[in-house]
């Protein structure tokens, strides 16, 4: 693989900042998007450009058959059984919330869910709402020492018969990658239905959802060189056929009238209203990106990077990392001595270094760690050794500039 042709293809990444060129390390809140998919919507609005699934004309039909192509690749993509399982949303977030939504009349009060210390907002918070409707209770699954989960503390929540299960698969502040299809698979024997939010994972790994035996699992386009605006719900036929539509209106119906309404089979009945049909587009362009890369050979360079960004980071000295595991996947919590993490970020930006900084959407975890935030340096496929060097040398001089 030619690096240099791969790392061309971001047009982002060609610009300075302040004079230093852009040093990008914030691919796990968004990763930059190659030319393939933009040139992929691009398309769609000069030459295709109509809404799907209803007109007899041409332009619909050719709009609609790249929109239902994508649903295809995912289905490959991921390893789904069937397209009917693929449900375009808006992001990760949406999908969590009409699983939550959707199975509001399915849980009564006292009903056990069971939710990742590390997780994402995104993956509490539409339970909470769950448990407010239905008087379920919420109960996070702890954590180890070395910030994994807690799996002698999850077995013993098992015994409670939990009826959800919600798992981060790589958690976003951390990098930390949970054993999903283990714990799905105990999960599974307690009872429990499982989602699985693969929002960090995407990019990263090879996703098998059979394999992982999981009922959802969910992610968004923008992780994984896609737009902005589109997500993807994948659910187990059965169970997904269960879940209420969270929103209702045109397209995901059989039939109106006004004294009752029927709704469309799976996929449609639960994608109401106009889609993002360029995004969709776009994410097919960034599926079809993907599996033109040799992945094995990404994973190991993606893999040893990371672990050449944890020493090098170990090495500099008045570093704390948090949760810095082996087998992490993308990116690299740290704080710097006592310093404010948002200082540390500013004086990083200043030498055209793009880190996140903050409480990532996972207060909970931060409160665990007992800290209010910190600084998270995360890894794309255009990451590169120079990159964490010039990141290193920066981190050293706002080191000086500060202790
Ligand atoms: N879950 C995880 C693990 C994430 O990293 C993110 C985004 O940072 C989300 C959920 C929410 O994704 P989105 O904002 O695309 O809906």
């Amino acid at each position: 693989m030619d690096f240099s042709q791969l790392r061309a293809q971001f047009p982002t990444l060609e610009q300075t900042l302040a004079g230093y060129p852009l040093c990008y390390l914030d691919t796990a809140a968004t990763s930059q998007k190659p030319k393939q998919v933009i040139a992929a919507m691009t398309r769609y609005y000069e030459t295709d450009n109509a809404n799907v699934h209803r007109a007899a004309h041409q332009l619909s039909s050719r709009a609609t058959s790249q929109y239902e192509a994508v649903r295809d690749s995912l289905t490959y993509f991921i390893h789904a059984k069937q397209r009917e399982e693929i449900i375009f949303t808006h992001g990760t977030t949406e999908s969590i919330n009409m699983v939550a939504h959707g199975l509001t009349g399915q849980i009564k009060a006292g009903d056990l869910i069971l939710i990742d210390t590390a997780a994402h907002h995104a993956n509490i918070v539409p339970w909470q709402e769950l448990a407010k409707r239905t008087g379920a209770i919420i109960k996070p699954i702890p954590l180890t020492e070395e910030c994994r989960l807690d799996e002698a503390a999850f077995d013993a929540l098992l015994l409670e018969k939990p009826a959800i299960v919600a798992l981060s698969h790589v958690s976003n502040a951390l990098g930390t990658l949970n054993p999903v299809s283990d714990l799905v698979a105990r999960a599974k024997r307690a009872g429990a239905l499982t989602l699985v939010d693969g929002a960090q994972a995407i990019a990263h790994l090879e996703v098998n959802v059979q394999a992982l035996d999981c009922d959802f699992y969910v992610f968004s386009a923008h992780k994984m060189y896609g737009p902005t605006g589109v997500g993807v719900l994948y659910g187990r036929f059965d169970i997904l056929d269960t879940l209420a539509p969270l929103i209702t209106g045109g397209e995901m119906i059989k039939t109106v009238s006004f004294e009752a309404t029927q709704f469309n089979l799976l996929p449609n009945r639960l994608e109401a209203g106009t889609p993002p049909i360029a995004e969709v587009i776009g994410l097919g362009a960034a599926i079809d990106f993907i599996n033109a890369l040799p992945r094995a050979d990404i994973a190991k360079q993606e893999a040893e990077l990371l672990h050449y960004l944890q020493t090098q980071l170990k090495q500099l000295g008045d570093i704390t990392l948090y949760g810095a595991n082996d087998n992490n996947i993308g990116a690299v919590a740290f704080n710097l001595a006592d310093e404010h993490h948002q200082d540390v970020g500013i004086l990083l930006d200043q030498q055209g270094i793009a880190v996140r900084c903050g409480h990532h959407c996972a207060m909970p975890l931060m409160q665990s760690l007992g800290i209010k935030g910190c600084c998270r340096a995360s890894l794309g496929i255009y990451s590169s050794k120079e990159d964490i060097d010039r990141f290193i040398d920066a981190l050293k001089s706002v080191k000086d500039m500060l202790l």
